[in-house]
């Protein structure tokens, strides 16, 4: 009951569709990529592709050029035909690139009054489609590949990838909204900043742009073996350079399943939060471990965020086989053997790569008193633990060892900060934080509100606060919800706003 308290059932695979837009050719190779913005939920702050997800009426979109997609049937078939028709859309609504179009295209002035039509949402795509009598060859989008989300993340999509080369006389362009900018990137360059640092972005991505850079030489083939050569010897999500995501599986609250073990630096590594101790995870663990250090990356810290076991569990293992040394706060270490205690201010240093490793501790107290945080200044990265849930719903805050006031405090600090991505121990890392941090603690203080106005004169026992004070909240999390609701009276308390007598509660007199 230590685990982020998630109030939402756990999702399908959506189905998607990507486009990497090209133009250019040889040396002059160019990509489109876009950055999305703060606001969106799922990856705010990272570089991806255009796309999106599939809407049920992708499935009418006039299309011809794939027979076999014509009077598609199969699961699979109609799939392909909706993410091809949900990738012509898509690049249209986001950049005004219409891909495919069979005959004459409009004149530019009547094609950008289009897109700032559906843009706008004051006229439906499929509808400007009807209206126009276009047609589209499907030919245009040659795939390049199927990527699905791991199973660490909460929002998980399907999506098939397209290749396609940006049509004569249309040029791309974004209108900040869900998408923060857009701009053509030569692959290597793309890569190039990636690697020091300033480019956060998926796996499909970067294999995507590996790929590119490699040369237009069955290109569409090489984008396609991208999901192989991403698992190949071992599932690698790398989504900043030198930070490996190794989601394990553990037994935290549902609908989490796994924690966010990482792997970080370039020459030397630390290793964050093995959780399980589970032969089978940590053969896969080890799997990755040994791939990395084949490139010259060598194990040299077991760091753990905090005591609990889905955080732990796997770090005896890891000391016993590589000689690393366990990292934790000194609290940490009055519950387990350590061979280092950090304090708040400490840095971890690490062999530096192209960049710097030096990993500032941060004790970041509230989800347990033992909690520390990772910062790494020369990228803005924050690692959080438990401090920050990586998806929808909130941490649970179990008293004692759970202080409302400390985390309110410490996820004050870490927003101060302001850290350009976070990587959480459960669910999607997060890029452009910082609103949502504050959103976090807004969301705390209307919890608190629910709380004090459930209270009154005549003392209750938390439980009887429940109802009007997580109204929100499924009857089957109500004894983990029970545990934060305390946390907040207990605050309440500090504060001279409620009252305990036993195990009941009631207003203040004053
Ligand atoms: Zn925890």
């Amino acid at each position: 009951m230590s685990e982020p308290l998630a109030m939402k059932p756990k999702p399908k695979f959506r189905d998607s569709a990507a486009v990497v837009l090209i133009r250019g050719e040889g040396a002059r190779l160019d990509t489109f990529w876009v950055l999305r913005s703060d606001a969106v939920s799922v990856q705010p702050g990272f570089r991806a592709f255009i796309g999106g997800k599939v809407d049920a009426g992708d499935a009418d979109l006039p299309m011809d050029g794939v027979p076999e997609l014509a009077g598609a049937t199969s699961e699979a078939q109609l799939f392909e035909r909706a993410s091809r028709a949900c990738a012509i859309r898509e690049s249209f609504e986001e950049t005004g690139v219409l891909l495919g179009l069979i005959g004459p295209a409009p004149d530019a002035a009547t094609l950008a009054a289009l897109w700032e039509d559906v843009r706008e949402e004051r006229r439906r795509f499929a509808d400007v489609v009807a209206e126009r009598g276009w047609r589209f060859d499907a030919r245009a989008l040659v795939p390049a590949g199927r990527w699905q989300t791991p199973a660490f993340a909460p929002v998980r999509f399907d999506t098939l990838f397209f290749v396609a080369r940006v049509p004569p006389g249309q040029e791309p362009s974004v209108v900040e909204g869900e998408l923060a900018s857009g701009e053509w990137v030569k692959p290597l360059d793309a890569l190039d900043r990636y690697r020091h640092g300033h480019e956060t972005f998926a796996a499909p991505i970067l294999w995507n742009l590996i790929a590119l850079a490699e040369g237009e030489h069955a290109l569409a083939e090489r984008l396609a073996m991208g999901p192989q050569r991403s698992a190949t010897p071992f599932k690698r999500i790398e989504l900043q350079w030198g930070v490996v995501l190794h989601p394990m599986r553990t037994k935290p609250l549902p609908p989490a399943t796994h924690t966010n073990a990482f792997l970080i630096g370039e020459s030397e590594m630390m290793l964050l939060d093995p959780g399980s101790d589970d032969p089978g995870e940590l053969a896969q663990l080890f799997t990755a471990i040994d791939a990395l250090a084949a490139e010259g990356r060598k194990l040299a810290l077991v760091v753990l965020t905090h005591h609990h076991s889905d955080h732990t569990a796997g770090a005896k293992a890891c000391r016993e086989r590589y000689g690393a040394r366990v990292v934790g706060h000194r609290l940490l270490g009055e519950r387990m053997a350590l061979d280092l205690a950090v304090k708040d201010g400490d840095w971890l240093p690490l062999v530096p790569g192209i960049g710097d490793w030096n990993m500032q501790v941060l004790h970041t107290p509230g989800h347990t008193q033992d909690s520390i945080s990772l910062w790494h200044p020369r990228t803005r990265t924050l690692f959080c633990g438990d401090l920050i849930p990586g998806g929808p719903g909130s941490v649970i805050i179990d008293p004692p060892d759970g202080d409302m006031g400390a985390y309110l405090g410490s996820l004050a600090r870490v927003a101060a900060l302001a850290p350009r991505t976070i990587f959480p121990a459960h669910g999607s890392p997060q890029g452009a934080a910082v609103k949502r941090i504050h959103k976090m603690i807004a969301h705390r203080k209307e919890r608190e509100a629910l709380v004090l106005a459930a209270l009154d004169a005549n003392a209750r026992p938390a439980a009887a606060l429940l109802e009007q004070s997580y109204p929100d909240t499924p009857r089957e999390l109500w004894a983990y919800a029970e545990r934060s609701l305390l946390a907040h009276l207990l605050l309440l308390e500090r504060d001279g706003r409620a009252v305990r007598s036993g195990d009941a509660w009631s207003t203040s007199p004053r």
